[in-house]
Parts: structure tokens; sequence; C-alpha cells
């Protein structure tokens, strides 16, 4: 037995993720946002979940991580991808390192792209994907280290995996929840039969608007989350 929730914040269109084995009520988070962190320890508590990890898929630049405010509350240990180098992360993650809550295990995936420490994580049948892969599109590649040749290699080692497997991404902003590989591969407009050459072009001629939090999230996110 599982407990899987996933939990949203309408201001940045972000998604978080509660996940824990029902038996041991060892719990793990994904992407906490600070303006929610209440929110998601008033769940932790009505659970009863004793939280192992809160987990950065990576730097955000949209919001700040709510994972500093969860450490204080409930002693679980702040995960990064270890390109990020936090210095405030406790764990930094290897690709092909597991973590380990109760009787379950989440794998760490280096995903490369978005940002240089992106980490996507696999979880049973899921992945939690970050910005790497989101439904119908995938981070963009013009701030903090992004590089879409990397973004490329990195969504082809997801899309490696069963077309069964779900997808469950970072961020959505037209109300979809969820997604699966098979489903990418073949109605994602930026990878459904492109080449690498082709998503390269496609990714470097988006012309997206200066991200509007980033001058104030980035510090944050550098010190998990704490004013910087
Ligand atoms: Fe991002």
């Amino acid at each position: 037995m599982i407990v899987f929730r996933q939990l949203f914040d309408p201001d940045t269109s972000t998604y978080t993720y509660l996940l824990a084995d029902a038996l041991t009520r060892e719990g793990v988070i994904i992407d906490p946002v600070k303006e929610r962190h209440a929110r998601d320890l008033d769940l932790i508590r009505e659970l009863g979940i004793t939280l192992r990890y809160s987990i950065e898929t990576h730097v955000h630049a949209d919001h700040i991580t709510g994972s500093g405010a969860i450490r204080e509350a409930t002693g679980a240990q702040v995960v990064t991808g270890a390109a990020t180098r936090l210095e405030c992360s406790d764990v930094l993650i290897c690709d092909g390192e597991q973590l380990a809550f109760g009787n379950e295990v989440l794998t760490a995936i280096a995903t490369p792209g978005h940002t240089d420490g992106c980490t996507s994580f696999r979880w049973r049948d899921r992945l939690f994907t970050g910005d790497t892969l989101l439904i119908n599109a995938c981070g963009r590649t013009d701030f903090q280290q992004g590089d879409p040749e990397r973004l490329y290699d990195s969504i082809q080692k997801l899309f490696a995996h069963p077309d069964e497997t779900l997808v469950f991404p970072g961020h959505d902003y037209e109300g979809r929840h969820v997604s699966s590989v098979g489903q990418e591969k073949t109605i994602n407009p930026r990878l459904a039969g492109k080449g690498k050459q082709e998503f390269v072009d496609i990714m470097n001629a988006l012309d997206l608007p200066y991200p509007r939090r980033i001058d104030t999230a980035l510090p944050a996110n550098q010190a998990c989350g704490h004013a910087a």
C-alpha cells in the first residue's frame, strides 16, 4: 500500500508530490512551495507521515522552495542533484543513487539541460520529471546554464522507460495532471518525430519573456528557501 498525493500551487502552477509507504508511514515530498508549506505540513500530520526527505528536482527560478521550512518542521533531509552543489542541501544525489522511505525506493536520474543540476526521480511506475519533461512541452533552456542539446539527451533517458510509465511534471499551466512516456513520445510537439537538431532549433527560437520571479527566487533557493 502506498500514499500518493499531487498538490498544486495556483500562483506558480507548480506541482508538489507527497509519497509514502502506507505500512511504515515513512515518506518524501518533492518540490514543495514555500507559500504552501503549512498546507503540506498539515497533510503530512493528518496522514501520520514521518518525512524522510524533501526533494528538489532543480533550483527553481519561478517560486521559492518550501524545503527549508519543511526541514525545520519535520527534520527531513533536503535532497538536490549533485550538480547543484548547494551548500544548504543535506544530500547531493548522483545519477542512479537511491533514496529509501519505509519499504519504498526512489531512484535519481540526472537530467541536466533545463538547469545543470536538474534531477528526475523514478518511483514504481512513475517518473517525477521536474521541468525536464512537461506535458506537451519541456523546461526552457535560456537561463540557469540551460542547454538544449543536454536537455534532448536527458529526455531520451526518460523516454527509455516503458511507454506505460507515468509522467508527473513539475508544472502544468493548462490544468493537465499526468501524462505517460508513450504519450509524450507521440504527441509532445517539441519532441514527437523530432531529431536533436530540430529540437535545439525549436528551443533556441522560443523567445520567452524574462522569468517573472527569477531575481528573488534564485538567491532564496540557493539557500533552500531561506532568505539569502
Ligand atoms: Fe524550472
